[in-house]
């Protein structure tokens, strides 16, 4: 089933935007989940509103129960809730520029920011309930936090050797020169590997993410790591002045949200920020800060 909403000003009451939610699997649906803009308003255009779609495949609700989503599912949603205000909230004046039409390596700061809230119990236990009413218990939540920094700095490590060999294939890699393209990247992958990698290593052949489009992630691999950065970075100023302060809520709207592509990616963050991005928040979220 699909549900609307609408998206109101709490300020002025002004009627923003109206998102439809389809979260539960059929059997003709793609799996996954996206968002999608439907309609785009440009700022001068006060009458029209913006409408997008919110899609995924969650655990749906069976026996006439209300259904239980799994961590996993709520971050997602939390995600992709994030492109959908992305979209939603947009104010810049040509459509072009609107919502999530941004650098790529700066689209995915306003959805994953918005995961770290299912993260922190204040936001949780808003919303967080099982079948008898009770939030997550103490333990299991603690046990949750130590399962995702588990193997961290492997993980780490894996995406950073990914994202340089994706940005040395692109940019430096000359076959004349360096010969084999997959010695060469078995070389830099190499580098960010504890254990020797096996003479046969050819992962590369199959990084289909590098070579499937001409529009796809090459070069742009980094933007996933980099859009981690960013997110738990600007995070920090909610840590600080509220997960749910009202004030930090708008200038994240005013500053990121609202601005679209009007404005270097930069100048945006350092204006919600004060300052440029800093690498700590995110090394100590993955619980290896040093
Ligand atoms: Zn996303």
């Amino acid at each position: 089933s699909v549900t609307a909403y609408r998206i109101v000003d709490q300020e002025d009451d002004r009627w923003l935007a109206v998102i439809y939610v389809d979260p539960f699997p059929r059997e003709t649906k793609q799996g996954g989940a996206w968002m999608d803009g439907i309609v785009s308003r440009a700022r001068d255009e006060p009458d029209s509103r913006q409408v997008a779609v919110l899609v995924a495949s969650m655990t749906p609700p069976v026996g006439g129960k209300d259904a239980l989503l799994s961590h996993r599912d709520v971050e997602t949603l939390f995600h992709e809730f994030g492109h959908i205000l992305h979209h939603c909230l947009s104010r810049a004046a040509l459509r072009s520029q609107a919502g999530t039409n941004v650098a790529w390596d700066f689209v995915e700061l306003p959805s994953q920011i918005f995961e770290n809230w299912c993260w922190e119990r204040e936001a949780l236990d808003l919303f967080a309930r099982d079948h008898k009413g009770e939030a997550i218990p103490e333990d299991l939540f603690q046990a949750m936090k130590r399962a995702r920094t588990f193997r961290a700095a492997t993980a780490q490590m894996r995406q950073l050797g990914f994202a340089t060999t994706d940005l040395a294939l692109h940019t430096s890699f000359d076959p004349e020169r360096d010969g084999d393209a997959t010695a060469y990247a078995r070389n830099l992958l190499q580098q960010h590997s504890p254990d020797p990698l096996p003479e046969n290593h050819a992962m590369i052949t199959s990084f289909s993410h590098l070579f499937s489009s001409p529009v796809g992630y090459a070069a742009g691999y980094y933007s996933y790591k980099w859009a981690e950065v960013l997110d738990a970075d600007a995070f920090t100023r909610f840590k600080k002045e509220g997960l749910l302060d009202p004030k930090v809520g708008r200038a994240f709207r005013e500053t990121i949200l609202e601005r679209g592509d009007e404005e270097d990616p930069a100048v945006l963050f350092r204006t919600f920020m004060g300052r440029d991005p800093e690498l700590s928040a995110l090394l100590e979220r993955l619980g290896i800060a040093a």
